[in-house]
């Protein structure tokens, strides 16, 4: 058993180090703050408990609770995460869970994460030190704790120069700006109070020490203190969709690098699912014996039409060696990287992702007979079962799962109603979004990837505010970026 300690960083996702990914993709339970984003909670398996100990009815879990919750985490996981902001020995109290596995004989590993007191600055264009301006920093806590504490010394902090980077300092920032002016500071001296730093909702404060009491910051924040905040070299907060939240359908179709660009704008993107995968309605019994007439050498080929059938195929069988004299073709490079994923190497894949493609490259039949197996969705296309018979193959269509609608969760629904705008990427992302969401909960601005589907959402009843006029993924994000200009 190991427990690890495992540094998040202060929220964008980039942030995480590949270590961090390597042992979150590992864990079996994961404990996390309240302020833990979910895109680096969903990096842990779908089967890892989770375990929020930063909500609890009455406030946060006490950290002695906290510590004995890994410790007994560790008596029955084998491998536990926890994560914590920025680097867990950076004010995360890391130190002490440390100490607690310690004393109770638990293995723990610590993973350094990229820490706010210096990431939230570089993501407001502030370098903590710069030639000229600042040969050091110090990051502090402006958390007040209990009297027994002794307080920090702002003063010898103030005379020691160079720039300081308070912590948890936003509720006591008149003080502590009194403090510092007391020990010696200018009161002219610039301060930069970024608040939600490396996330799409970052905003930076630009002040003085004199009027920080009064400048309007909300935690968490991260405060820069000294000459280098008068450096402006903001770059984060440019980005042209920074902070808007964007709703993409996770459809079948949907594009893959449309989110990896919206983020990369600064957006906020939600994601809707609109269609879910579910078992056939014979509940797989039929794909269960199709796979051990496999199996057993029944079939000459098996043709997969997507990833999906892959999955649920691979799922009944022993594993790859179950396929062994059988031709494996598929419909697409998706479907095809599904296959490798299992260690197999597809011997078909056509010119062009089509039914119509795959049928026009497929070998002539053997004058032994050939049997061809398609596991695929309930009621899919008959355009490469009706092709194969009529070249001579025997064809077995096999039920193998099914699509339906996804109801998106109340959480959903109250995150896509406060959407700035939605990204359609074609016909079928918007008929699946109008109909598990409905019409009226469609965001304000509407972005189509090209006129076909821009047609699709006026029959829909939308109105269209913004169509690319490449039709490609970066053309849709330039046209929505245009529209909300
Ligand atoms: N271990 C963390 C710090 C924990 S103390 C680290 O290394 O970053 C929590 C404080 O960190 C907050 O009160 C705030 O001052 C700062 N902080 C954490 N995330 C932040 C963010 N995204 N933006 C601004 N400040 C942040």
């Amino acid at each position: 058993v190991t427990v690890y300690l495992v540094g998040a960083g202060p929220g964008d996702p980039g942030l995480l180090t590949v270590r961090a990914a390597e042992v979150l993709a590992a864990a079996d339970v994961v404990v996390h703050d309240r302020l833990a984003e979910a895109g680096l909670l969903d990096l842990a398996p779908a089967a890892a408990r989770r375990f929020d100990v930063g909500k609890a009815p009455g406030g946060p879990i006490r950290q002695d609770r906290i510590n004995d919750l890994l410790v007994s985490l560790a008596a029955e996981h084998t491998t536990v995460v926890r994560l914590k902001g920025g680097d867990p020995f950076v004010f995360g109290r890391g130190g002490e869970e440390a100490q607690a596995l310690a004393d109770a004989g638990v293995e723990f590993e610590v993973v350094p994460g990229i820490t706010s007191a210096v990431a939230v600055a570089a993501y407001a264009g502030v370098p903590v030190t710069h030639r000229g301006l600042a040969t050091s920093f110090t990051v502090v806590t402006g958390h007040r704790r209990d009297a027994r504490d002794p307080e920090t010394d702002w003063s010898a902090l103030a005379a020691a120069g160079g720039t300081i980077v308070v912590l948890m300092g936003v509720s006591h920032r008149a003080e502590i700006a009194r403090y510092l002016i007391a020990g010696g500071m200018a009161p002219g001296t610039p301060v930069a109070a970024v608040q939600w730093g490396t996330r799409p909702e970052q905003r930076t404060t630009r002040t003085t020490l004199a009027a920080l009491g009064d400048a309007p910051v909300e935690p968490p924040a991260t405060l820069v203190i000294g000459p280098v905040a008068g450096l402006d070299l903001a770059w984060y907060e440019r980005r042209p969709l920074l902070g808007r939240r964007v709703v993409v359908t996770r459809a079948r179709n949907q594009a893959p690098d449309l989110v990896a660009r919206l983020a990369g704008a600064g957006a906020r993107v939600l994601e809707v699912p609109t269609i879910a995968v579910e078992d056939p309605a014979d509940g797989g019994a039929a794909l269960a014996r199709a796979g051990a007439d496999l199996a057993a050498g029944a079939y000459d080929w098996v043709a997969f039409t997507s990833a999906n059938a892959v999955a649920r195929l691979m799922a009944v069988l022993r594993d790859g060696r179950d396929l062994a004299g059988c031709g494996i073709a598929v419909v697409g490079p998706g479907t095809a990287a599904a296959v490798r994923a299992h260690h197999l190497v597809p011997d078909l894949v056509p010119a062009r992702p089509l039914a119509e493609s795959l049928l026009a490259d497929w070998p002539l039949r053997p004058n032994t007979g050939g049997r061809v197996l398609i596991p695929r969705a309930a009621a899919g296309r008959d355009v490469l079962p009706d092709g194969l018979v009529a070249a001579g193959w025997a064809v077995d269509v096999v039920d193998a799962y099914r699509t339906v609608p996804a109801r998106p969760g109340p959480d959903q629904l109250a995150a896509v109603a406060g959407a700035d705008a939605i990204c359609f990427t074609s016909s079928s992302t918007v008929t699946n979004f109008v109909d598990v969401a409905g019409a009226d909960r469609v965001p304000p601005v509407v972005a189509c990837i090209g006129p076909v589907t821009a047609a699709t959402a006026r029959e829909a009843g939308l109105e269209v505010a913004a169509v690319a006029r490449t039709h490609t993924v970066g053309g849709l994000v330039d046209a929505l970026i245009a529209a909300l200009r």
